[in-house]
């Protein structure tokens, strides 16, 4: 039998989708990598892998692997570090590094002091013992105002690697891109907005169709689930999480109208954004199928980190407030 093929989706849309399979951005003066996949090397806090055996026995699942980050007080605190790092399957250079994060640690703990390289490699041996993002400071002396980058600096190798949190498995990233193409195409006008933007509607109708019938394939798209994560309303039509209103799939491909004088050439933030139900917690992996949705930009900003009923409790405060002093009706 001929396999199916599916239609093209605009490339706007395309990108949108792919990149939800991918961390946020960070700039060079962080240890993280900037918009890479979210199956790559995860960096792990040391007080999280002393305190979290769970974590540790699923450590061996992370595809890409991972490297714990101690800092250097906290790496010189302990008596005979590499017996105790032993106890807890570390080695200094094979999946652990001190982490130079300030100033005063830099000095104090100068790497040179014990013969200590930078490292430079995601995966055992390291190549080094240490990697160091300490920011410039204005200190009038010149050479002890400098910012120290190093390890993991050079052009092809930015940042050591991802947040704990960000990380999901390749096949995890696959299915929450599917599902989350699957919930696109239930917004209530999706079949009609690709049609004004690019696709054919038989093009725009058939994939659907097929989108819709591999989600369900892979045992995704339950729509109760969805109601009860807030994602799709009553009549099974993309909401977003925060406010409830329907989106529109315009609303995927429409640029954001930006405020006078701020305009940023090359902004790509559109007016509907990738929405996580859950919020970012270190410990629990975010990026997974029933914890995603999409939601507008604004209510996402709004929201961010704090979690959606937080943030409800926050708004009926601010409410209640205003109208207790009068300046609302
Ligand atoms: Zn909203």
């Amino acid at each position: 039998m001929p396999r199916t093929i599916k239609p093209k989706l605009p490339p706007l849309l395309e990108r949108k989708l792919s990149k939800t399979g991918q961390t946020r951005g960070a700039d060079d003066d962080v240890i993280f990598q900037n918009r890479v996949s979210r199956s790559n090397t995860v960096l792990i806090p040391f007080h999280q892998w002393q305190a979290n055996p769970k974590l540790r026995d699923m450590s061996n699942q992370f595809e890409c692997g991972y490297i714990v980050l101690i800092s250097p007080k906290d790496y010189f605190s302990i008596k005979k570090p590499s017996d105790y790092f032993s106890e807890f399957d570390l080695a200094l250079g094979e999946n652990a590094l001190v982490f130079y994060e300030t100033r005063a640690d830099w000095e104090t703990y100068f790497p040179d002091n014990y013969g200590w390289t930078y490292a430079n490699s995601r995966t055992a041996p390291l190549g080094g013992q240490y990697v160091a993002r300490v920011p410039a400071n204005t200190s009038i002396d010149a050479v002890r105002s400098q910012k120290v980058n190093l390890g993991y600096a050079t052009q092809s190798l930015k940042g050591a690697g991802i947040r704990l949190y960000e990380y999901a498995s390749k096949k995890t990233i696959k299915e929450c891109r599917l599902q989350l193409e699957a919930i696109f195409w239930l917004c209530v006008d999706a079949v009609n907005a690709m049609a004004n933007n690019g696709m054919s509607r038989e093009d725009a109708k058939s994939r659907k169709l097929l989108i819709l019938k591999e989600a369900q394939k892979h045992g995704l798209l339950d729509f109760e689930k969805l109601r009860s994560k807030r994602i799709i309303n009553s009549q099974n039509h993309t909401i977003c999480p925060l406010c409830l209103k329907e989106l529109s799939g315009e609303e995927f491909l429409n640029r954001l109208a930006q405020p006078e004088g701020r305009e940023v050439p090359d902004l790509t933030v559109t007016q509907v954004n990738l929405f996580h139900i859950e919020e970012l917690k270190y410990g629990a992996f975010n990026h997974r199928q029933y914890n995603l949705g999409w939601g507008c930009h604004f209510c996402n900003v709004v929201v961010k980190d704090s979690g959606i009923y937080p943030t409800l409790s926050w708004m009926q405060e601010v409410i209640a407030k205003n109208k207790e002093t009068g300046y609302l009706k």
